[in-house]
């Protein structure tokens, strides 16, 4: 079953308030089993509500709005949701009275404008909002072609949208046919150490379409994510499908795989030192304290990293690495070097190394972009050779 999701509201398109109702209702609708296809933000114009609503009609097989349930004028979702499907509004006794009564409970009587909260298309099902004045719709669509599609409007407010949500929707959606209940559940591996299609080269039956359970890649500042979906009766179903997945993966990158879901290189890092009771200090010439802060984050039980010198010399980082790791009398120290411009483009070479008690290894990497980019990515390629030291030291 295909889903669409669709906010309304000047406020979303006009760039000053980020749409996080599309984001909530489509993890929601995940853990339903329901793929959600498309994402769609309109401002509040009718013309073009009606023709996105068409649009919706058409692609998906269940459909929610949010926003524009309101009682002003620029509330629109009402009346272009009667005309995509041509209905007529009709009133609804019951939902007047209770718009009725939230104003009188208050000890004020309703405003006029709030009546056309009680109208709704003909033959749709109102959906009770609790904390509000606005009620949901629910309503069956016919397609040209005989088939239907359902469409459930809610308010832009989050916390009536989401109350409704659980109140009524999610077992509305949970009884419909062709709904299994099912869930989609996500898992994901952290990769680092390759390029994005040299990965991919190296596990080319994973990432293919319509594989079971799909494996998708996504990059973000040269960290890579191999993100498993898989859908199933509940969540241990779901991670017993995606078992023998998850074990090609290792298989096939070994250590380029460095951890699962949120963890981060220097995640990881602090993790190996604190089990062989490690500690660790830092030297970095161009990266402006960037390595330490990520290790202060990580390190939130301040067993493990021990001290920083964050100034711009020219000295190497095999000379760095090694005379930080004595100052601070640490077990380990890693070192980034200068940023040398190559005068190419905006092109810059770095080493960086990491000393131990016993030896120290230097790597060197070039760097092409912005310095925004470069200062992440040296920070990582040092955690990462970190790591492949410490690995190492387990063998
Ligand atoms: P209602 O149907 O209840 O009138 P609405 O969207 O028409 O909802 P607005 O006054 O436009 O009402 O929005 C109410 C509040 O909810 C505002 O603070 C608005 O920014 C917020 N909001 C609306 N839509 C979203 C969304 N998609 N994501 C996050 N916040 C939203
Ligand atoms: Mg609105």
């Amino acid at each position: 079953m295909r889903g669409e999701v669709i906010s309304i509201g000047d406020e979303l398109t006009s760039g000053q308030r980020l749409d996080t109702n599309s984001q909530w209702l489509s993890t929601h609708l995940a853990d339903l089993g329901i793929q959600v296809m498309y994402h769609t933000t309109v401002g509040d114009d009718l013309q073009a509500n009606i023709q996105v609503m068409q649009t919706a009609i058409n692609r998906a097989d269940l459909i929610v709005i949010t926003g524009g349930l309101g009682p002003t004028d620029d509330d629109l979702t009402r009346q272009a949701i009667a005309e995509a499907t041509g209905k007529e509004l009709v009133l609804d006794e019951a939902s007047l009275e209770h718009i009725e009564l939230r104003f009188s409970a208050r000890g004020r009587t309703m405003p006029e404008k709030n009546k056309i909260q009680a109208y709704f298309p003909a033959s749709s099902q109102v959906i009770p909002n609790p904390n509000g004045t606005a009620p949901g719709i629910d309503m069956r669509v016919s397609r040209t072609d005989g088939t239907t599609s359902r469409l459930f409007a809610l308010p832009g407010v989050p916390i009536e949208m989401k109350e409704m949500w659980q109140q009524t929707v999610h077992s509305v959606i949970q009884s419909m046919e062709g709904v299994e209940s099912s869930v989609i559940k996500h898992y994901c591996l952290k990769c680092f150490g390759v390029g994005e299609s040299h990965l991919e080269a190296m596990v080319p039956d994973l990432i293919k379409r319509g594989r079971k359970p799909s494996v998708g890649i996504t990059v973000h500042q040269a960290t890579i994510t191999l993100r498993i979906t898989a859908q199933g009766i509940d969540e241990q179903a779901c991670l017993d499908q995606m078992q023998s997945t998850i074990q090609e993966i290792h298989d096939s990158l070994g250590e380029l795989v460095y951890g699962t879901e949120e963890d981060e290189l220097q995640d990881v890092v602090i993790k190996l030192l604190l089990e062989q009771n490690g500690s660790l200090s830092v030297h970095e010439a161009d990266t402006g304290g960037l390595l330490s802060l990520c290790l202060t984050e990580a390190d939130t039980a301040k067993n493990v990293f021990r001290g920083a010198s964050i100034l711009p010399t020219e000295d190497q980082a095999e000379q760095m690495a090694k005379q930080t790791r004595e100052q601070f009398d640490t077990d380990y120290a890693i070192a980034i070097g200068p940023l040398y411009q190559t005068g190419i483009d905006e092109n810059a070479e770095y080493q960086y190394a990491v000393a131990t008690r016993e030896k120290t290894m230097v790597e060197s990497s070039r760097l092409a972009g912005h310095p925004e980019i470069h200062r992440p990515r040296a920070v990582k390629q040092a955690l990462n050779l970190l790591r492949k030291v410490l690995l190492d030291s387990q063998k």
